[in-house]
């Protein structure tokens, strides 16, 4: 009796467990890169680290401190005195301008490599936050895209990628993302643009015009144009869950639609357009994506964008001067998950429709009237 108990305990003691974690594969050299810098080979080292307590958590301000002394020594041959980072100085701005000249339009690589100059310096620096609060939100947000693309210059240019990871960690940090609007893509360009395109949408004539106008008053996607064109419409009020389109006729002559179809990521829950145009479109005998096809041509040709780029110009309109507040603009421009806040938005469509009517007016149109 006695011995056989020793035996199993002696097994006990032999057992192993396997213990494993998926991490994403983007994330996979810069985990070796952390499992190099605690001296492990393997993830089995880390764990007889984990386990003998030889690891203990940093704070936030040490790991962003570990990561710019990190990025200093891996970045270019630069004099580095006490604790003073400044890598990002070494780069040859005119180069850094070049390289946004070949990625963006003139105006956009222009703004985010102003921005880059001055605010560079700031980002970097302990406290980021406390100057770049100050900054209202629009700017804040370019300032934001200046330096995430300097990221990525400096990656394409050195092949270094602890520049974005550091660049990422002082975002999260201290939280420099928070209350802006798309997180990381440019969606705000400046009122001059949208106000020169929009005279130029509004001047082309006939169903070109139309059917530009309907892309931009919408903001829809084509797919999304064409799929309300004909999807029936249910006699329910804005409540109802079905998957039909439930409309809202408002006094001031704008229709608010809801839509709620979903396909992967992509999302149309709700659109505004003035009821005159939300009538033509349903009564058009055929509209489908070659009309659409037809007008991004003429598009192109009169105002030099891409029928795409119209969601762009309704987005920052609607967001112009808070028009339209986020949470409302996010719903139209088919990104707000909870389906509680897609009602709070949508419960007053009169409401809305006066903000949306407003939002216009920023630019001169006069959304009400025939157009
Ligand atoms: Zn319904």
């Amino acid at each position: 009796m006695e011995l056989q108990h020793k035996e199993f305990l002696v097994q006990k003691h032999k057992e192993w467990a396997s213990v494993g974690a998926s991490i994403k594969r983007n994330e996979m050299d810069l985990f070796n890169k952390q499992l190099d810098n605690l001296r492990c080979e393997t993830l089995k080292d880390l764990c007889s680290l984990l386990i003998a307590g030889k690891l203990r958590l940093v704070t936030d301000d040490e790991q962003v401190q570990i990561m710019k002394s990190q990025t200093q020594e891996t970045g270019l041959l630069t004099s580095q005195i006490g604790n003073k980072f400044d890598f990002w100085k070494q780069i040859d701005d005119e180069d850094f301008h070049k390289w946004l000249l070949g990625k963006y339009h003139p105006h956009t690589a222009n703004c985010l490599h102003s921005y880059y100059i001055r605010y560079a310096d700031i980002f970097f620096s302990p406290n980021p936050d406390v100057e770049l609060f100050k900054c209202a939100n629009p700017k804040r947000s370019w300032i934001l895209q200046a330096i995430k693309r300097f990221a990525d210059y400096y990656l394409s240019r050195y092949g270094n990628k602890d520049v974005k990871h550091l660049i990422s960690r002082i975002i999260e940090r201290y939280e420099l993302n928070r209350g802006l609007d798309h997180k990381d893509r440019i969606y705000l360009v400046s009122p001059n643009f949208v106000e020169e395109k929009i005279n130029k949408i509004t001047s082309i004539p006939g169903e070109i015009g139309f059917t530009c106008r309907i892309g931009l008053f919408s903001g829809l996607r084509e797919d999304e144009i064409i799929y309300i064109r004909t999807r029936s419409i249910c006699d329910q009020a804005f409540g109802c869950q079905c998957e039909k389109l439930h409309v809202a006729n408002c006094r001031n002559g704008l229709s608010v639609i809801t839509i709620n179809w979903i396909r992967g990521n992509k999302k149309a829950l709700a659109t505004i357009i003035p009821t005159i145009y939300w009538e033509r479109l349903r009564n058009m005998l055929k509209f489908d994506q070659y009309d659409i096809q037809a007008a991004h041509k003429i598009l192109k040709r009169e105002a030099g964008i891409a029928y795409i780029i119209l969601r762009k110009i309704h987005y920052n309109v609607m967001r112009f001067k808070n028009a339209i507040e986020l949470d409302e603009a996010e719903v139209l421009a088919g990104r707000f998950k909870s389906v509680s806040a897609r009602h709070y938005a949508l419960n007053d469509p009169e409401k809305l429709s006066g903000k949306y009517i407003s939002a216009w007016q920023n630019f001169g149109v006069n959304i009400s009237e025939n157009i």
